[in-house]
């Protein structure tokens, strides 16, 4: 089977485990269904998200152009404390930004393998946390806009990582934690001013992922070093392919590549 498009985040669903697509030009790619399978991966050229031209990827699936442009790719969705949408000043595009930003918004606590702190829109739940490969997750607190859950997740940083430490995760080096008794240990760090948002909640979300064989060692494959790939599939994790030899992709930092999939 030859498959070939543009490389955009997998697309899952929440399941036992969890089932990864990939929306590809022509064809929908059920990853799941690829494991054990031995899958060849060709670079062919690039696509940007946003112009569509053959130019270098600069970051998150953008050109260089792009990426300092496109509402997409402002600074407030690394930064959520630094958003002003609901100042009504823009960083690159007010409308956008409103409609983005001025939505109920989560801070979460997930273990991909260590704690960490998070900030999502609602409806990006259980995704972000699959995207991630976090193994569980709860709610700390819900906000009314992005701008609030910046605040308490900026609170937060100085006492828990916001990071994913993707090596450990995909050696599925899971700490074992009490993520309630943590949200309680935490919920004193959340300033005053935004503590009416702490969401009162003992809901923990597990997530099983779809993989045969965890590496013991992890090799990150990179398509602008090496464009011409070919090993057998044994596990997807967040938004990773998993080969054997414990050779790694991530699909999600290949975004705007424009690839040749052959199995
Ligand atoms: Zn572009």
């Amino acid at each position: 089977m030859n498959f070939e498009g543009q490389i955009r985040k997998m697309i899952t669903e929440n399941g036992s485990p969890i089932r990864y697509y990939l929306n590809l030009k022509d064809d929908f790619l059920d990853v799941n269904q690829q494991l054990g399978k031995k899958i060849r991966i060709s670079h062919l050229h690039n696509q940007c998200l946003n112009c569509g031209l053959d130019h270098p990827i600069y970051r998150m699936g953008y050109c260089k152009n792009c990426f300092f442009t496109v509402p997409e790719a402002n600074e407030n969705i690394i930064r959520p404390e630094l958003s002003t949408a609901h100042l009504g000043i823009a960083k690159r595009d007010l409308e956008w930004e409103q409609k983005f930003e001025l939505q109920p918004h989560i801070v979460y606590l997930a273990v991909a393998s260590d704690i960490k702190v998070g900030v999502t829109r609602l409806t990006q739940i259980p995704t972000r946390w699959i995207d991630q490969g976090a193994s569980y997750a709860t709610i700390l607190a819900k906000t009314d806009n992005r701008y609030e859950a910046g605040v308490i997740e900026v609170a937060l940083k100085n006492h828990v990582s916001d990071k994913t430490n993707y090596v450990r995760m995909l050696k599925n080096e899971v700490l074992e934690v009490d993520l309630i008794q943590q949200k309680d240990l935490f919920k004193v760090y959340i300033p005053e001013e935004e503590s009416k948002f702490y969401l009162p909640d003992t809901s923990i979300y597990s997530f099983e992922y779809p993989v045969l064989q965890y590496p013991e060692k992890v090799k990150t494959l990179n398509l602008a070093k090496q464009p011409e790939f070919e090993g057998t599939l044994v596990g997807i994790k967040g938004q990773y392919w998993i080969f054997e030899d414990g050779i790694v992709w991530n699909v999600r930092g290949h975004e705007g590549f424009y690839v040749k999939i052959e199995i």
